[in-house]
């Protein structure tokens, strides 16, 4: 029998498992993290003060101080049944990285004992050379060390049989290099507080500090383990190469919202239980459109944390999900003619003073500050849509981009009707002209008309891949799979440069003798009129947007190899240089790693398409073909008139086509990709693996292999199918 009986067999027997908490979320919430409170009780004030002191200033900390900062720490894991430590990071290779190491040691006279020094909390050495440096390594310094970020509190990771604590670390070369997703973030934060603070300053001197926040919305789809396992394309590319669509999909549209099944909800209790023991702060929960799709989203948090959060949500998604013999996909598309997955980033701004930079103010100066950092993040946008087009781009999310579900890969702004014609009001009543002024634009109510835009959900355009959504924007084209980090360091860095140029152009109009408003407003003005071609109301699914963006200029790049030019341009350089994010080797190293990447996924597929097709495919048509040959034999044997076998014979001869139809395919795609591993430029290759693998043969070669899956008798038949993966459980 194959797997997939098997696995069809024992989904019959399958049940929930009990659901993951009975108390109340406050008494779990945050249990297993050494949160400031817990500090406070295993650490001396000493410690506790230093601590304190290096997170708010975001210094390491101090070395007298770790080993007694350590021993708390050790001390609370104790308590908790906790044995090894970890540094917890992420690497560039998408996924997270620990390697565990016991507090037990022996001393020199031969004592064992458990202790966590200093030096093992603030610095390791993990052996780094498999991890992808781009080339960093290679040229400058072998080896990486992983340091302490103070900012992500230390955790306990308890699922399953391991309790580890983790301690959260950014990941760089001994020459000082980033290697992780985690170090040029921090960076691009501290640029974007210092410009926006700069700015604040101009309507409150009170600002010190401004923080980025983010909160993320993830969806992924959840499938039966056995069914999961019964399909090598789920487990090795975490989506399906092949598969003919049910006949019911998600026309009906009877899964968004609907209610949540027994055994996923009791899935989705478990791991949320999980992720409040971790200080993970979840919110909503509920089915998303396509068959088997959900999503989860918690309340923002700065985006360093939200970070963080999210890429331990995947992890404990992941194992939990294994408990109740479920399969997580977070792949951007599993399923060819249903919805994928995306993981929109809701950012914004707040300043210490406890202010939404992105929330329209109730005076007309909070409005005109409103206006300010609204309109900046536009111009950011605008002038940087390259880089941020190239910050999401995956191998996995070019399946999704431009689909019929997806924001399109150009890179417009949504900001709504009311707002628009704000915009215009400035840009029409400002005027080039500083004499003629309308003062009374300063005055601009626009927090008396937001109420209403909030209130108008007619007004959320869900086709933009950008947009603003009352206070704060919804970067919407970031793939599920995805480590949010990315985006987040091009955001907030094109936010950061951004705003210093405004800061620039303001001041220059204040030494001229403007007044600072005035000063301000004009520049807002320019920046409208620089930047309003990328904002776009309609329906960013359709053909006539491909063809006004066009017209507009902008950019419209659907594969990966070539949305990634934008990481390495002159403009890209100076703009991470100037804002310390990245050298230009960091650069150019990361966009050999993210080609890499690109190439070896592609490859994998490639590579499972062949597996599939020669050891399921074809063998489940050839026994098929088979019967009926037989079939037609005995027909003519019994003596039968000729008509007889007519409709057999037909349906032989499809099948025969489409079985040829995939050798040929697939032994072409073979040599296809032979030439492209002889190919030495990372960009030549991936853009070859792209144009002459992936688009020549990837469709080509399903089409015949998903009309032998319908022609096929289905006990011959060895792939789990589509209507049983999206919808048994
Ligand atoms: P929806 O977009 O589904 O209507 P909400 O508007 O309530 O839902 O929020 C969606 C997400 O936006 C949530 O994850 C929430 O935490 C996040 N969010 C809300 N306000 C902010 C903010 N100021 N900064 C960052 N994220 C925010
Ligand atoms: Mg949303």
């Amino acid at each position: 029998m194959s797997l997939r009986f098997h696995a069809l067999n024992n989904l019959l027997n399958s049940s929930p498992i009990a659901p993951g908490y009975t108390s109340k979320i406050t008494a779990i919430f945050a249990e297993n993290v050494f949160s400031h409170q817990t500090a406070r009780q295993f650490l001396s004030d000493e410690a506790f003060k230093s601590l304190m002191g290096s997170i708010k200033s975001h210094q390491k900390i101090d070395r007298s101080m770790a080993n007694q900062i350590a021993n708390g720490i050790r001390a609370w894991a104790e308590s908790k049944g906790v044995s090894h430590f970890t540094h917890w990071f992420q690497p560039l290779t998408g996924a997270t990285a620990e390697k565990h190491d016991s507090f037990f040691t022996i001393k020199s006279d031969g004592t064992p004992i458990e202790q966590f020094e200093g030096d093992a909390l603030i610095q390791q050495e993990p052996d780094a050379s498999s991890f992808p440096s781009g080339g960093l390594r290679a040229t400058f310094e072998a080896r990486g060390y992983t340091a302490w970020d103070p900012s992500s509190p230390a955790f306990i990771m308890d699922i399953g049989y391991g309790k580890t604590l983790c301690i959260p670390t950014i990941f760089v070369s001994y020459t000082g290099e980033s290697l992780d997703y985690k170090a040029p973030l921090l960076k691009a934060l501290e640029a974007l507080n210092h410009a926006a603070v700069d700015v604040c300053n101009y309507f409150d001197r009170n600002v010190s500090k401004v923080t980025a926040t983010l909160g993320w919305e993830q969806e992924y789809f959840v499938v039966d383990e056995g069914l999961f396992n019964a399909r090598p394309d789920l487990v090795m590319c975490g989506r399906t190469v092949f598969g003919h669509g049910s006949a019911k999909g998600q026309q009906l549209e009877d899964h968004y919202f609907g209610s949540i099944p027994e055994r996923l909800y009791a899935f989705m209790r478990d791991y949320e239980k999980e992720a409040y023991k971790l200080g993970i702060p979840l919110r909503t929960r509920h089915n998303e459109v396509a068959p088997a799709q959900f999503e989860c989203a918690p309340i923002f948090e700065e985006v360093n944390i939200a970070v963080d959060h999210n890429t331990l949500l995947m992890d404990v998604m992941t194992r939990v999900a294994q408990r109740h013999k479920l399969r997580v996909i977070l792949h951007e598309k599993p399923f060819a003619g249903i919805n994928g997955s995306g993981k929109h980033n809701n950012w914004s701004l707040a300043t210490d003073t406890g202010v939404n930079l992105l929330a329209p103010g109730k005076t007309p100066k909070t409005n005109l500050m409103f206006l300010t950092f609204f309109v900046n993040a536009i111009k950011a946008v605008h002038d940087y849509a390259d880089i941020l087009r190239a910050s999401i781009a995956s191998a996995q999310n070019d399946f999704r981009l431009g689909a019929n579900e997806a924001p399109p890969a150009i890179i417009s702004v949504f900001i709504g009707q009311y707002l628009t014609k704000v915009l215009n009001d400035v840009k029409e009543r400002v005027g080039d002209d500083f004499d003629e002024q309308d003062e009374s634009l300063l005055k601009i109510d626009i927090h008396r008309s937001i109420p209403e835009l909030l209130m108008d959900n007619t007004d959320r355009n869900r086709t933009s891949p950008f947009a603003f959504t009352g206070n704060k924007f919804e970067f919407r084209a970031v793939g599920s799979s995805a480590n949010c980090a990315n985006p987040m360091t091009v955001l907030n860095t094109i936010m950061a440069q951004t705003l210093k140029e405004f800061k620039k152009d303001v001041d220059a109009l204040i030494e001229k003798g403007e007044k600072k408003e005035i000063a301000i407003i004009h520049t807002i003005r320019e920046y409208i009129v620089a930047s309003e071609r990328i904002l776009f109301e309609g329906d960013g699914y359709s053909s006539e947007w491909e063809k006004e963006a066009g017209k507009r200029g902008l950019e419209n790049i659907k594969t990966t190899p070539l949305a990634l030019d934008a990481m390495v341009t002159e403009k890209a350089k100076s703009l991470f240089e100037n804002n310390k994010i990245y050298s230009e080797s960091e650069l150019e190293a990361r966009h050999e790693i993210e080609l890499e990447k690109y190439i070896k996924k592609v490859q994998i597929e490639g590579r499972v398409m062949v597996e599939l097709a020669s050891s399921h495919i074809l063998p489940s048509a050839v026994r098929y073909q088979n019967v009926l040959l037989e079939n037609v034999q005995r027909l003519k044997e019994a003596g039968l008139a000729e008509g007889a076998c007519t409709e057999r014979t037909k349906t032989l001869n499809k099948i025969s086509e489409h079985i040829n139809k995939v050798s040929t395919l697939t032994e072409e795609m073979i040599e296809a990709r032979k030439k492209c591993n002889k190919i030495e430029d990372s960009r030549e290759k991936a853009i070859a693996y792209c144009e002459e693998v992936k688009e020549k043969y990837f469709d080509a070669i399903r089409y015949h292999a998903d009309k032998l899956e319908q022609m096929v008798e289905d006990k011959e038949w060895s792939l789990p199918k589509y209507r049983e993966i999206l919808f048994l459980r």
